[in-house]
């Protein structure tokens, strides 16, 4: 193919897409405002420690899946190993430990043990869970152009599948137990109630046939290799180059024009960055088909967040990775009360704290306007806002961790603020679009009517981002994009 495509941005997806398009022989460059690849998929350094606040999970990562030639294509499958553990994470509250397994026999015991008379609901929510292990839809495309076999193969579940892709988390689990403690330890696990039930049972499902493994070495060090692969391949990565704008003439791409105003040409142009960005900003708004319009216009976005990263000196291995806790006395943010705290551990990853020392970090739901607002009329206000919640959270720990305060050797807090600045997500939300009963499955339009040889890709076209359907998308796009130039 003797043509040139230029990607904007260096996530998962302009990676993803650069690969493929270089492995297909096309000539392209990839254009990325940060110093590094990954995009929301990141880690940072501070002194020995290593920060992430990206993948605990990667769905395909295993042999078996429809999802794992990409992995192998992209160079992920040799590169990275995955870590398959066998505990979940360690939900406690009102005296009550409740350990999620992965495996879904010892998960339902665990129910059972702690909440004996809600066993029919339980057996109910641990059949579906069971039944789920069975579903192995084909990841590798978009939904939504699934094969006829496929959906032979995926008839059985249609019945449960449709309803509950209809109800929330929040409606499902209504439904099945009355225990509110019982709920608010499962919502630890789900924590976004809006998310279609589907969301409640399929995670669980992957984790036990071992389809969803946290990648050693960490987020960036994941796209680093896709990059890798990349630059392997021929490809180019130009950082530190914000694009500013997508030139059209005659209705149809011919490039891009950066920040300092420099014009790069290109037959073809891919936007692997923020949606609106994109559509509002490098097209000035123009091209927009209702259906697009109608998901920015009442945006339903995943939560922002507070990510708070504590380089400690002393050793958490052995104990699950995920310990989730309620507290006696909220920690209030804007007014808002919340009532649940916890950590995450990275003892099992060797690159991310010296031997006998560990990084743990948590993350917060908080709203984006609050911190936006403090950021541009009140930044003395807005760190010492982020200082006082990072206090918080230390004496919070104190109290479950005693000693913990003399132990801190660094510590970092980014506000949703921090997520749109570096990534440049749009109102920080760092995946894009939250799946709910009425977007879940759906896919926004790749290409935008009435303008030839552009292409959007990534989290903002796809509900519910995730990294393996990034990486799926780049393959797709390629393709889709091949057979356009054949016809
Ligand atoms: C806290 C958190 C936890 C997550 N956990 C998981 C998980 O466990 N498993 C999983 O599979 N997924 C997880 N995800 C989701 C997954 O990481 C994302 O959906 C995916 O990485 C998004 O990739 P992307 O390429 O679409 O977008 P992005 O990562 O946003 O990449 C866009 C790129 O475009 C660049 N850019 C933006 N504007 C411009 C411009 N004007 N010019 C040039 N470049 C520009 C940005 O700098 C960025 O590099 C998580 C995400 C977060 C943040």
């Amino acid at each position: 193919m003797n043509k040139k495509i230029v990607i904007i941005g260096a996530g998962i997806a302009g990676l993803s897409t650069g690969c493929y398009a270089q492995m297909n022989k096309f000539q392209s460059e990839i254009y990325e405002m940060h110093s590094v690849p990954g995009g929301v998929c990141t880690s940072w350094k501070r002194g020995d420690y290593l920060f992430d606040h990206c993948l605990h999970w990667v769905i395909g990562s295993n042999k078996g899946t429809t999802l794992y030639p990409i992995f192998k294509e992209l160079g992920i499958a040799d590169s990275i190993e995955f870590l398959y553990t066998d505990i979940f994470r360690v939900i406690s509250a009102n005296g009550l430990k409740m350990t999620v397994y992965t495996d879904i026999n010892k998960f339902e015991s665990e129910l059972l043990r702690l909440f004996p008379e809600e066993k029919r609901g339980i057996k109910k929510y641990i059949n579906l869970l069971k039944k789920y292990t069975e579903f192995n839809p084909p990841m590798d495309g978009d939904f939504g152009n699934f094969k006829f076999k496929d959906f032979i193969k995926l008839l059985p579940f249609m019945p449960s599948f449709m309803k509950l892709k209809k109800i929330t988390v929040e409606e499902f689990f209504d439904s099945l137990f009355s225990n509110n403690l019982l709920k608010e330890m499962l919502y630890r696990i789900f924590p976004v109630k809006k998310l279609p039930a589907l969301m409640a049972i399929m995670p669980l499902s992957f984790m036990h046939r071992k389809e969803a493994g946290y990648p050693l070495g960490g987020s960036l060090n994941f796209a680093q290799e896709i990059e890798k692969k990349y630059t392997d391949l021929g490809g180019k990565v130009h950082y530190n180059c914000r694009v500013k704008k997508i030139i059209v003439k005659d209705c149809c791409t011919i490039g891009i024009e950066l920040d300092n105003g420099k014009f790069i040409p290109a037959d073809i142009v891919i936007s692997a960055c923020d949606g609106r960005t994109t559509l509002f900003e490098m097209l000035e708004g123009n091209y927009l088909p209702k259906r697009i319009k109608e998901f920015y216009h009442k945006p339903q976005l995943w939560p922002p967040i507070i990510s708070i990263s504590l380089g400690v000196k002393r050793d958490f291995s052995g104990m699950p990775a995920i310990y989730d806790f309620k507290l006696r006395e909220p920690i209030i943010i804007n007014g808002k009360e919340i009532y649940w705290s916890g950590f995450f551990h990275y003892c099992h990853d060797q690159d991310f704290a010296p031997k006998g020392k560990s990084v743990l970090k948590t993350q917060i739901e908080s709203d984006y306007f609050y911190w936006k607002e403090l950021y541009e009329k009140d930044r003395d206000g807005y760190y010492r806002e982020k200082e006082r919640i990072l206090k918080t959270y230390i004496n919070v720990l104190e109290e479950i961790l005693p000693g913990i305060k003399e132990d801190i050797e660094i510590a970092d807090i980014a506000t949703p603020v921090t997520w749109e600045r570096y990534t440049g997500n749009w109102q920080g939300s760092y995946e894009g679009w939250l799946p709910t009963v009425d977007t879940f499955g759906v896919i926004l339009p790749k290409k935008l009517p009435g303008l030839r040889n552009f292409y959007m890709i990534g989290q903002w076209v796809f509900p519910g981002g995730g990294v393996p359907m990034c990486m799926a998308q780049g393959k797709n796009l390629i393709n889709q994009v091949i057979k356009e130039i054949a016809r």
